[in-house]
């Protein structure tokens, strides 16, 4: 299942992501993707019932998977030439998509950040600290569930930062996310655990 998911979406942190969504873990996922990876989501979406919004920009992106994260990079219109990554937002309620679609539109990260479930105290953490120049606000843990520096290696177990490696709602959504992953594959749970110990 992850394997398949992972052929869709690119990596196995997203089809991941797609796990926690189909299994209620998460309420609504964003996600990037360029114009000829959609086609493939699309589908998926469709017959599995996942409402999908892209939005209405393109992010032309320095460094992909950090940005996903922090929200570096810079915005152009759809018609614009450039190659640039759409955001998309997929859940089961279809104004759920809507509303995160919305709340990047408009940059309103802290509703955004809580609508995708990430903790109170991360997002206000993210909110407090992120600029133009810190666009990266990973800190180094040797917590497993809150490890978020090998997310370009496709391991990572939660898809926010943290606020503090020790952070006790991250650790439970991390924890909460290997379980559903150990269910479905062992091999990549051991991976994961192996891959995020310092
Ligand atoms: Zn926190």
């Amino acid at each position: 299942m992850i394997k398949k998911l992972g052929f869709i979406f690119g990596s196995y942190s997203k089809a991941e992501e797609i796990l926690y969504l189909l299994h209620n873990l998460k309420e609504v996922v964003r996600q990037g993707f360029y114009e000829s990876e959609l086609g493939k989501v699309e589908i998926f979406c469709k017959d599995n019932h996942l409402h999908l919004v892209k939005s209405n920009f393109k992010v032309l992106l320095a460094d992909e998977e950090s940005s996903v994260y922090s929200n570096k990079g810079i915005r152009v219109p759809e018609k614009d030439k450039s190659l640039g990554m759409y955001f998309v937002y997929i859940s089961k309620d279809e104004k759920k998509a809507w509303l995160a679609a919305y709340f990047e539109l408009v940059r309103n990260d802290s509703e955004l950040g809580l609508l995708l479930g990430y903790p109170k105290c991360c997002v206000d953490n993210f909110c407090k600290n992120f600029d133009e120049e810190k666009t990266n606000l990973e800190i180094n843990s040797e917590n497993i569930f809150t490890n978020v520096t090998k997310r370009e290696q496709d391991l990572v177990l939660i898809s926010h930062f943290p606020c503090s490696a020790e952070c006790s709602k991250s650790i439970k959504i991390g924890k909460n996310n290997l379980e559903l992953i150990k269910r479905y594959n062992k091999n990549r749970a051991e991976e994961l655990i192996n891959g995020l110990r310092n």
